[in-house]
């Protein structure tokens, strides 16, 4: 059965390029996912068709208003049922992580509301699971935030990826950071591959990735050292670094 996306907002066709994208159009087509994007004007009352109204107790812009998509959600699980958490957009959410992407691909589907404006009604949490921002900053809409949760879940079903190998060594699949990659030319701008990779010594290579991605969280997100799984070999490497003092700004 297909992985279902079912995203709730008020500008579908934001999305018409994702369809057309490379591997999730093609996800699309093969029927790994399904995307269905419900307009909740639709559930609107009055003959403008209002979604959004002016907040009470005053302050600028104006807030969705909870009755239409509320009954939007409400039609869509009573017409197709379906145990998909259902999340609400919001930079006043919980902050996405990739842990959040691999335990919602292991589900049948997903569910994602989409604001506007100065953002819902605060009433319409009740009806969701989850509130979740995709980071530390303001976008115009929810469309964006749900396209950015939509591709990192979508990744890690089976078959969308033609190289699931390539999901393993990832930054954040373990809690580090990726090691650097390089390709050819050798020498870019002055700049060598480093040695050890044209050395054919596959356990020096691994070992020496294994640092580079000790080395690199360290210096660019140490936060993520917190709750990374480290061996007491990766313990020894990092106190060795911090014996050396604390790392230099800028790239390592
Ligand atoms: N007044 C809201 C606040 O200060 O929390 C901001 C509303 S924002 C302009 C409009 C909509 O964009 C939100 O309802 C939400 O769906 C979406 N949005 C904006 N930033 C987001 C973020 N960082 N993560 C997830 N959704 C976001």
């Amino acid at each position: 059965m297909a992985y279902r996306f079912d995203i709730l907002t008020l500008f579908p066709g934001l999305f018409s390029g994702l369809r057309q994208e490379s591997l999730l159009g093609k996800a699309l087509d093969a029927g790994t996912l399904d995307l269905q994007l419900h307009d909740w004007r639709r559930f609107t009352t009055d003959k403008h068709h209002t979604a959004d109204d002016a907040p009470f107790g005053g302050g600028a812009g104006l807030l969705l208003k909870p009755d239409p998509v509320v009954a939007c959600l409400q039609d869509l699980q009573t017409k197709q049922p379906f145990a998909s958490p259902v999340l609400l957009l919001s930079p006043a959410g919980r902050l996405f992580r990739q842990q959040d992407a691999h335990a919602w691909a292991q589900g049948p589907g997903l569910t994602l509301l989409c604001g506007r404006y100065e953002g819902f009604d605060a009433r319409v949490e009740t009806s969701v699971d989850d509130v979740i921002s995709i980071g530390d900053y303001v976008l115009n809409g929810g469309e964006v935030a749900a396209m950015v949760i939509l591709e990192a879940v979508a990744r890690l079903i089976p078959g969308v990826i033609g190289n699931a190998a390539s999901l393993h060594d990832e930054s954040h699949a373990d809690g580090l950071l990726e090691y650097p990659q390089y390709t050819r030319p050798r020498t870019f701008a002055g700049q060598d591959v480093p040695d050890i990779l044209l050395s054919g010594d596959h356990a020096k290579i691994a070992q020496w990735r294994r640092q580079q991605r000790l080395q690199r969280t360290r210096q660019r997100r140490p936060d993520l050292l917190v709750n990374a799984t480290l061996s007491a070999q990766d313990a020894g490497f990092l106190a060795a670094l911090d014996a050396l003092g604390p790392p230099e700004p800028g790239r390592p």
